[in-house]
């Protein structure tokens, strides 16, 4: 489907809003159609929890006034230049790409949101940007060039990206850990190329692991999928408000209550 057949018509935003109001997020269903993503212990596919997880998302976005474009939204494969032109063209104010996460232990449980960095803050982390690099067809970390990454990053437009994705993935991984049953794994930064495309803030949110059998049970579950849709939805208004904020418009919750 043309992505922006999957926007909310233009009349759902003033008018006279300004270009730089925060009004619009990009969701980002990782994986899909031949790339099943991780594969859980019982068999749940990373692509399929996902895509649903995200289209609860959006949809609880929409009834907020925000415009949604979704990279994926049915069970397609999508390159990684897709997903970042898709948001890029759409203008995004936030991209959140929503992935499942997988080890080689069946211990490991939790959500965890990561923004991107050239670095990977610990070991567990280069290996989680390893892996869903690899499934984008991606060169991996190790082998990226420094050159244009680094003039990228050190573009201040960027550098303030960077420090709002920081802010929305710790907003979002505190709303996820309130309804986790586990401790919270923490905000994380590593190096995913599917962040390092798009200009915007972005975050990557690895909403349990598939190869834990407690979390797989909890992510076959509506209500789970509701409950992660429900914090992450929370996070984004969080973060609407702030960035309105900084930028001195008034959010469209106030332009609203006009
Ligand atoms: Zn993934």
């Amino acid at each position: 489907m043309c992505a922006l057949a999957l926007m909310l018509p233009a009349s759902a935003i003033p008018a006279d809003a300004p270009r730089n109001r925060f009004d619009v997020v990009v969701v980002d269903a990782g994986h899909g159609g031949e790339d099943d993503g991780a594969r859980g212990a019982s068999g749940l596919l990373e692509k399929r929890v996902v895509l649903d997880v995200a289209q609860r998302l959006a949809r609880r976005l929409r009834a907020q006034g925000l415009k949604v474009v979704l990279t994926r939204d049915s069970d397609d494969f999508v390159p990684l230049e897709t997903r970042t032109s898709v948001a890029n063209d759409a203008r995004g104010d936030l991209f959140i790409s929503i992935h499942a996460n997988s080890s080689r232990s069946p211990k490991p449980r939790g959500m965890e949101a990561y923004f991107v960095s050239l670095e990977a803050s610990d070991a567990g982390s280069h290996e989680v940007a390893e892996r869903e690099n690899r499934a984008l067809g991606a060169t991996a970390p190790a082998s990226l060039k420094l050159d244009p990454l680094s003039a990228i990053l050190g573009d201040m437009a960027v550098n303030e990206h960077v420090r709002e994705s920081n802010e929305f993935a710790k907003r979002a991984q505190a709303e996820l850990a309130a309804i986790d049953s586990v401790p919270s794994r923490g905000v994380k930064q590593a190096p995913f190329v599917v962040l390092m495309g798009v200009r915007m803030p972005a975050a990557l949110l690895e909403i349990g692991f598939l190869s834990n059998r407690k979390d797989e049970k909890a992510l076959r579950a509506r209500d789970r999928r509701d409950a992660i849709a429900d914090a992450v939805t929370r996070a984004v208004l969080a973060f609407r408000d702030d960035y309105d904020r900084r930028r001195g418009v008034a959010s469209a919750a106030g332009a609203d209550a006009r």
